[in-house]
């Protein structure tokens, strides 16, 4: 059950964006960042021009899209719901394999982006056998519609010959290559067409005859994979009814959370076609903190304790990355996953057997950095100020028994005499 102090995570997703090199992780990225940005007016952008101006003035300064965290808003299209979203760095590159390992470890869910005219290509395939591990719900983007050689088909049958995995398409593109019009929202049956070349402008209309036999048999496939997860829903299906739409989505979210089911969307992110979608079906089915399972910790004489999702919990965070910055120098960026870490105070260092006093926090924004009192569970952030942590250590509050999160690595089986 949900109490009042945890009400807000319900509005938070975590999540990692993971991709093959090249299948465009960065362009989407800076997409999200962009609309994230635009969505609460950080820098004002009115046509296309200004959208590639915000970008490179973004690069020149350094946009923080390198921080290991960073933290965007985005209110679900057509209502007033506002959602904390953070983006969690996953490096692409298979050299980086286990800094990947740990970037799992902190997300909650991830978006597996592929270039729709490649499918899926060997590192994807790498990248999500690691989220399997994890245990990460994922949903998957359909990249570069408007490239040469795009095909939804070919990523929708790679998700299923090459990972194994039921994929559950959820918009049908209008178009594909330079031809690329547009996407069908399977589940509320709209056409989105973009209308300017940037895709900043949408039209929402009825889906075109020309589209109709393919999205209805589309749609009929999809109710039948969330009936599968929802007992209500395939009453309904078994009696002949259609769901509603609030009980698609629902059912669709639980599956997704449970990983039985992987949504896929589409849309060319160099083209700006289809991220706002993507940013909500990154809050319509990616689980909040609360949806995924509490993490655990092991005490010395290896009892394991939970540490639930709560701000009033006991601490416990995990140090997962840490930067050198030329301003303010060493930053260790934390997930907070109980209890809430406030600046000045103390903490003990489980792994190290340290005390150690928290400087600064910071949340790192796509063009700012905003200095913060606290961070509560859920949250990730930068500290400033901690001299021992490293890579993986466990954060509780000072003065607590030793115990240590989850380690990375997976352990060994024990065996007892
Ligand atoms: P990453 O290695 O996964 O981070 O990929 P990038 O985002 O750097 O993209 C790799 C290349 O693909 C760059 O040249 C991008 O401009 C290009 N690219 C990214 N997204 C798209 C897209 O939607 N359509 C097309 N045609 N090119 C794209």
């Amino acid at each position: 059950m949900t109490t009042k102090s945890q009400s807000y995570l319900t509005h938070f997703r975590n999540i990692g964006i993971a991709a093959h090199i090249d299948a465009g992780k960065t362009t989407t990225t800076e997409r999200i960042l962009y609309y994230t940005g635009r969505n609460r007016n950080i820098g004002e952008v009115h046509d296309g021009a200004a959208t590639m101006d915000w970008m490179e003035q973004e690069r020149e300064r350094g946009i923080t899209i390198t921080a290991a965290a960073t933290t965007a808003h985005w209110t679900r299209s057509g209502t007033s719901d506002d959602y904390t979203v953070n983006i969690i760095d996953t490096p692409g590159h298979v050299d980086f394999t286990i800094e990947v390992e740990r970037s799992m470890r902190v997300l909650d869910g991830a978006v597996a982006v592929f270039d729709s005219s490649q499918g899926v290509e060997p590192q994807s395939e790498t990248v999500w056998r690691q989220a399997d591990r994890y245990g990460v719900p994922r949903i998957a983007f359909s990249n570069k519609m408007d490239k040469t050689g795009a095909s939804f088909e070919l990523v929708i049958n790679d998700i299923k010959e090459r990972l194994g995995a039921i994929p559950a398409p959820i918009q049908y593109p209008m178009g594909a290559e330079s031809d690329f019009k547009g996407i069908i929202d399977i589940i509320r049956m709209q056409a989105h067409t973009f209308t300017n070349d940037l895709g900043t402008d949408i039209v929402v209309s009825d889906v075109p005859a020309e589209y109709m036999d393919k999205v209805q048999e589309m749609r009929q496939q999809l109710i039948e994979a969330a009936a599968e997860v929802d007992e209500a829903l395939m009453e309904k299906y078994l009696e002949g009814e259609e769901p509603t739409i609030e009980e698609l989505v629902k059912a669709i979210r639980a599956g997704t959370i449970q990983k039985k089911i992987f949504p896929v969307l589409c849309g060319s992110a160099l083209k700006n076609k289809g991220v706002q979608l993507l940013l909500d079906a990154v809050v319509d089915y990616l689980p909040s903190p609360l949806d995924v399972e509490s993490i655990k910790g092991t005490d010395e004489e290896g009892d394991v304790h939970e540490f639930p999702a709560d701000p009033e919990g006991k601490l416990a965070a995990l140090a997962f990355k840490i930067m050198a910055d030329p301003y303010v120098g060493r930053l260790t960026f934390v997930r907070i996953y109980s209890g809430t870490l406030t600046s000045g105070s103390y903490i003990y260092n489980a792994s190290k057997d340290k005390r150690e006093r928290v400087g600064r926090l910071l949340k790192m924004h796509a063009n700012s950095r905003e200095e913060v009192s606290e961070l509560k569970a859920g949250e990730l952030g930068a500290v400033i100020g901690l001299k021992d942590a490293g890579t993986g250590n466990t954060l509780i509050a000072d003065g607590e028994d030793r115990v240590l999160l989850e380690s990375i690595d997976v352990p060994e089986p024990v065996i007892k005499l």
